[in-house]
């Protein structure tokens, strides 16, 4: 197939929730559409293994358009009922079965490059296979937006790591080390380093951490419930109304929608992780001053005027936006692209500055709010993905 040309009508990157449900929908719409990537690589390489979503059963399904490829129906179909919270292990088998339905045709081949050409897009494969394609959706996740704190750089990655590079904790057995951040990733790999039997310290900024999920009460109190949290369950009571609504919420002042997406989105523990972290030695309100080896190891010192001499540093600093670290978009996308901090600015369709270009999942964060950073934000993105290509010659 090398060197092979042919063209396509929508080109989809990524095969996460979001490039999954979209293919799904685009095809269920007669939309020409080609998917690529491995399915679920995300989850299933770069989190950690014994690992719970965060996210509700009821907010965990990939959306498809018949409702006929949900968590409640994988689960009903090998017969057990859906998990609460979700295993990370399930959730992956989950997306491979919605894949092998609605996507069996999927490519697995990476895409090396995207540029523009007349008329569209030329994309090249990891074989150097290329084709143009008219459009492209870009569901390319977060990871090449790990964040690495400044005082860490150039400590080596067998001293200090994100958590995104990482499946599996265990491999840390007999070492001691820090986990920094207060935020679901740093708590549940504390607790699972601590339950591994691996000597664990948190450290965080934050002056105390936040838990979500402690107000079962007010989910069970019928239609006030309803009216208070969105099934989508992206932050607390009322604003988790809000932010089910993109195309309101967008609508909204900007220093609005920004304090209400922190809000929603803060860095915060799942309740059910708190009786897991008991005797893990959780240090708030400091910071990481310095990182210096230290002959095998790896020393920190704080802004309380401690030190920690330890084996490793798991960095669990989130993910920061910036869509120029995309390796695939060519030099000329990336400077055509009207951005703000990082995040494409994006109309209707999720389509960018240059015509035919749409981002679904995180980077749609910033023009359609906090919901399209989580698997339940993919139904409002795939139907916004066929609006914009099923309108008169869209498609
Ligand atoms: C530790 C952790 C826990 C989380 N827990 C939850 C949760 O409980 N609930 C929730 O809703 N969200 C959760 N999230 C957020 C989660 O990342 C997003 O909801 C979800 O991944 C969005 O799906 P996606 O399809 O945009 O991205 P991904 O699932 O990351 O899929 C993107 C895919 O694109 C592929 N790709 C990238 N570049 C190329 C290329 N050039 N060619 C081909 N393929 C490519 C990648 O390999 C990847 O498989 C969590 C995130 C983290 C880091």
């Amino acid at each position: 197939m090398t060197g092979e040309s042919s063209d396509c009508n929508v080109a989809v990157i990524g095969a996460g929730p979001y490039g999954l449900s979209a293919t799904a929908y685009l095809r269920a719409a007669s939309v020409e559409t080609r998917v690529f990537g491995e399915p679920m690589a995300f989850w299933e390489k770069q989190m950690p293994a014994g690992m719970y979503l965060r996210s509700h059963p009821m907010a965990s399904h990939i959306a498809d358009p018949k409702q006929e490829l949900t968590l409640d129906v994988y689960c009903g179909k090998s017969g057990s009922p859906v998990p609460k919270p979700v295993p990370l292990d399930r959730f992956v088998d989950y997306g491979r079965w919605y894949q092998g339905q609605a996507v069996p045709d999927l490519d697995k081949r990476h895409v090396r490059s995207v540029e523009i050409r007349s008329g569209g897009f030329r994309v090249v494969m990891e074989d150097d296979e290329e084709f143009t394609a008219r459009r492209v959706v870009v569901a390319g996740g977060i990871s090449p937006f790990a964040t690495r704190p400044a005082e860490f750089s150039g400590i080596p990655s067998a001293l200090a790591s994100h958590t995104s590079e990482h499946n599996d904790l265990r491999k840390f057995k007999g070492q001691r080390v820090v986990v920094i951040g207060a935020g679901q990733s740093a708590l549940e790999s504390a607790a699972l380093f601590k339950e591994a039997g691996i000597q664990v310290e948190v450290i965080a900024r934050a002056k105390a951490l936040n838990w979500v999920g402690l107000h079962a009460r007010l989910h069970h109190l019928g239609l006030i419930s309803k009216v208070l949290y969105s099934t989508r369950d992206v932050g607390p009571a009322g604003i988790s109304r809000l932010v089910a609504m993109p195309l309101l919420f967008q609508k909204f002042p900007r220093g609005f929608q920004d304090r209400a997406a922190y809000r929603a989105i803060r860095p915060a523990g799942a309740g059910w992780l708190k009786p897991r972290l008991q005797d893990v030695p959780i240090t708030l309100g400091c910071r990481v001053v310095s990182a210096t080896t230290s002959g095998s190891r790896l020393l920190l010192k704080l802004d309380d005027g401690t030190d920690r001499l330890v084996d490793h540093a798991l960095l669990a600093t989130g993910f920061r936006v910036d869509v120029s670290k995309y390796p695939f978009l060519s030099e000329s996308i990336v400077k055509q692209l009207n951005v703000k901090n990082g995040y494409p600015l994006l109309k209707r369709g999720l389509e960018s500055s240059i015509p035919g270009l749409h981002f679904a999942g995180k980077p749609a964060a910033w023009s359609f709010g906090p919901l399209l950073g989580f698997v339940s934000g993919a139904e409002f993105a795939s139907t916004e993905l066929v609006h914009s290509m099923t309108r008169k010659n869209g498609n």
